[in-house]
């Protein structure tokens, strides 16, 4: 059994492209980065390449441990690897990437599910459209690149949207919650929120430096033993956490606080940690720590069941389903803390 209360929590910054494809940071610049950030690590997913695990190679640099996965990059349907992968071949189709992902131990996530594109900043949309395919471990609720683009409407709000690089993420894709409640009504679909930081350049402008995007969508990682300081076990543990869905993904420009908790408990002896799947009878409730005062939204199957304030939050858990919280926070309840769901089935 895992005592919630004596997690270790990890701030990752998942999502993120180097000069090694197209983003415009060398991995010594993005390490640096995260420091400055306060982030503890730094997960690179390059499009179809690990270049980065030869040079400068996974490790520790001071006290930020970076790894390095890969996004697969077909013209749709990107898919983020995180683990060790071998170069796989974008143009197969999507099942046999979630498969080879599986195989290699990875941990294989759907990249920006509703990413709608936008025409006045004419990007096209990367939406996740092949929906047969089963096997990966979760999609990205938030993705800061998607959520933000929505904001731009036209030109002027555009040129506004530059200087707003966190609008967007107080709400996030009500879409992409509505896909995950759904999928979540099968299986565990674990939640992640994807930087997708590429620092991109206008003439000579940096928009969205990395330091920036790494104070806005980060994803948090529980483990029940500190992370050790071999890298590789480390990941391994990371890894664990992020297929059981002990992940919250935290708008860290509303607050950066550590120490959110979820957990299920029956009559005080039994625990379940967030993601788990529970066989539902009555007695369970569901319990929920935050470090300061918040607004718990309490979601069973999609539909708000409850709002409440205060840094502790409980409610009995009276039916199956997929419950989840988000807390809110700030005079315009802004989305801080999206939690994994507890699934009773
Ligand atoms: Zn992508
Ligand atoms: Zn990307």
């Amino acid at each position: 059994m895992i005592d919630p209360l004596q997690w270790h929590e990890y701030r990752a910054v998942l999502h993120v492209h180097s000069r090694y494809s197209d983003g415009t940071g060398t991995v010594r610049e993005i390490i640096d980065a995260a420091q400055q950030a306060g982030v503890d690590v730094l997960w690179l997913t390059d499009h179809d390449t690990r270049q980065a695990a030869r040079e400068p190679g996974p490790g520790y640099y001071g006290h930020v441990l970076c790894l390095v996965g890969m996004e697969i990059t077909p013209p749709t349907n990107h898919y983020l690897a995180f683990g060790e992968v071998p170069a796989i071949n974008a143009s197969t189709p999507l099942a046999n990437i979630i498969r080879q992902v599986a195989a290699h131990g990875a941990a294989g996530f759907i990249a920006h599910p509703e990413d709608r594109g936008n025409v006045v900043a004419r990007l096209p949309s990367y939406r996740w459209t092949d929906r047969d395919v089963d096997g990966f471990t979760g999609f990205e609720i938030v993705n800061h690149l998607s959520d933000w683009s929505r904001q731009i409407t036209s030109l002027g709000r555009g040129l506004w949207a530059v200087w707003h690089p966190y609008r967007g993420l107080d709400e996030g894709s009500q879409d992409a919650m509505k896909l995950w409640d759904d999928w979540g009504r099968r299986r565990r679909v674990v939640g992640i929120g994807g930087t997708d930081a590429h620092q991109a350049r206008v003439a000579g402008l940096r928009i969205f430096p990395y330091v920036v995007s790494f104070t806005g969508i980060r994803t948090h990682l529980y483990t029940a033993e500190p992370l050790p300081h071999d890298w590789h076990a480390a990941e391994s543990l990371l890894l664990d956490a992020l297929k059981a869905g002990r992940v919250s993904v935290v708008n860290a420009h509303v607050g950066r606080e550590l120490g959110f908790r979820l957990w299920a408990e029956r009559h005080g002896d039994r625990i379940e940690p967030m993601g788990s799947e529970i066989c539902y009878s009555p007695g369970w409730k569901l319990c929920g720590l935050a470090p300061v005062p918040v607004l718990w939204d309490l979601y069973h199957q999609g539909q708000q069941r409850a709002s409440e304030t205060g840094t502790l939050f409980q409610w009995p858990i009276t039916a199956p389903g997929v419950w989840r919280v988000v807390l809110r926070r700030g005079p315009k309840r802004a989305a801080w803390i999206y939690s994994n769901p507890i699934y009773m089935r």
